[in-house]
């Protein structure tokens, strides 16, 4: 964390913790990169409420339980932690996924994606938005070496969640047990198909 601005009050947090960033009101007083702030600007300029009560917290590295109601800025209040702390951390395509973020419905992410990319806008971080609710083609590839390298209790997780009515592809260099047990609780009514070469 840089240093604060000297304009910033330094004091404590509602619930006895210290931050130097307790009391700032304006998002461009925040301990955040300028590609940040110029991603706020112009439609966001002063925090709201659980904004200014929880982001000193957040961007230090918190964990925040922040309950405020339907309307008040929640968004921005993880929105912008999750985005600093990736460009602190120099975060990049070869670093794979940095952030998930869970939301109940198809609307609610894509208001937040959109959001997401408007703060964002100024960073080179990429992200993508995925929901469902059709039906999926689900593909499993090298079967074998997944249940190999101890999968088997996260794919048995993923496969459960999965509409039960879908195309699924596996695909495996070889046909051990441990496939044949995956491919009987995933698959449905598969063909066959086995191919060697003479070499
Ligand atoms: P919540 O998740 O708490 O229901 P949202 O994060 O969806 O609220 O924000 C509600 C609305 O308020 C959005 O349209 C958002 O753009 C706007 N908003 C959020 N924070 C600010 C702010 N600091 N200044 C101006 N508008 C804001
Ligand atoms: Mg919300």
């Amino acid at each position: 964390i840089s240093p604060p601005p000297h304009d910033a009050p330094i004091g404590r947090t509602k619930d006895g913790g210290f931050s130097p960033y307790a009391g700032v009101r304006f998002f461009r007083q925040l301990p955040i990169s300028q590609r940040t702030k110029d991603g706020l600007a112009p439609k966001y300029v002063e925090m709201s409420d659980i904004q200014r009560a929880s982001l000193p917290h957040s961007l230090c590295g918190r964990d925040i339980l922040g309950a405020a109601k339907t309307g008040s800025g929640k968004t921005l209040a993880f929105v912008i932690p999750v985005i600093e702390k990736l460009y602190r951390a120099r975060w990049g395509p070869e670093d794979g996924v940095g952030s998930i973020i869970i939301s109940p419905t198809k609307e609610l992410a894509g208001q937040l994606f959109a959001e997401l990319k408007t703060v964002g806008k100024h960073h080179s971080l990429s992200a993508g938005l995925l929901i469902g609710g059709r039906k999926d083609i689900l593909v499993l590839d090298e079967a074998d070496r997944i249940l190999d390298a101890g999968f088997k209790t996260e794919l048995d997780a993923i496969i459960s969640q999965l509409p039960k009515r879908r195309q699924t592809l596996l695909f495996s260099a070889t046909q051990t047990k441990s496939v044949k047990d995956l491919a009987r609780l995933s698959l449905k009514d598969p063909e066959y198909i086995s191919v060697h070469a003479e070499s």
